[in-house]
């Protein structure tokens, strides 16, 4: 296993926002979360990316315990968050976004890190030096994701990359999740649109008021009554 979550509880002062969680993600894995809002799908990837810290419980990362890691240093050992909302740099260029990604690595090897961000985004390569806060979402979007593969991850937690995005380019990103995904990189995926993620996750886990309730197959999820009435507000 990559990754091994086990017992992991994570609290905000008081509030217990994450309980007992377990999960595994396998190397070369998509793996989704999905959970209504305020479930703890962001807590949780905050906590294993080092955001914030954990209570108790243990975080295995290729057999190491990794609790306490800084996130910073989480990047360096190849574990990466792109959060919610994008966050791109407004005022500095793609390319500059790109190299902001970059910095927890020897200069020669950025060359090539550009060139497989802007082989999967040609949209990005045609932009490369226009200023990211004049990017439609679906292209900052694909400039955070871009970002973060820049720093050569081996797990990347990606969160809600389809909020706020059209149908069609909802799709894009996924098949370009896919694509990153084939290139060796695992996936740890929490996503609003439970449909799209279990459609292409190996796995998934549904979280509620901070407890694993279900896991299985993306695919036997997806086939659930259960889960469609109560996660998936039933479409589908
Ligand atoms: P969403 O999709 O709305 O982001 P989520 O499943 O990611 O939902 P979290 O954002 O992880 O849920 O929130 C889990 C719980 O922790 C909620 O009760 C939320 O109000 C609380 N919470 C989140 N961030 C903080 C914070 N910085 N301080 C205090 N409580 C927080």
């Amino acid at each position: 296993m990559l990754l091994k979550v086990e017992n992991l509880n994570t609290f905000y002062g008081n509030l217990h926002a994450i309980w007992d969680i377990s999960l595994e993600v396998g190397e070369s894995e998509i793996v989704a979360l999905i959970g209504s809002n305020g479930a703890g799908k962001s807590t949780l990837l905050k906590t294993l990316a080092g955001g914030i810290p954990h209570h108790s419980g243990s975080i295995l990362y290729r057999g190491e315990h990794i609790e306490g890691i800084r996130s910073d240093r989480l990047v360096r050992r190849g574990i990466v968050l792109c959060p919610e909302g994008r966050h791109v740099f407004p005022r500095m260029s793609v390319r500059e976004n790109l190299k902001m990604g970059a910095y927890t690595r020897p200069k020669q090897e950025w060359a090539g890190s550009y060139d497989r961000v802007y082989g999967l985004f040609p949209r990005l390569a045609e932009r490369k030096e226009q200023m990211a806060g004049t990017l439609s979402g679906g292209e900052q979007q694909m400039l955070a994701i871009g970002r973060a593969l820049m720093s050569n991850p081996r797990l990347l937690m990606l969160d809600e990359p389809s909020l706020g995005l059209s149908p069609l380019l909802t799709e894009k990103i996924f098949e370009l999740i896919q694509q990153i995904r084939d290139q060796g990189v695992t996936i740890l995926l929490v996503e609003q649109n439970a449909v799209m993620a279990l459609s292409i996750a190996s796995r998934g886990y549904v979280l509620k008021n901070g407890h694993i309730t279900t896991e299985g197959p993306g695919q036997e999820l997806l086939n659930s009554q259960d889960i469609l009435n109560s996660y998936l507000g039933g479409h589908a």
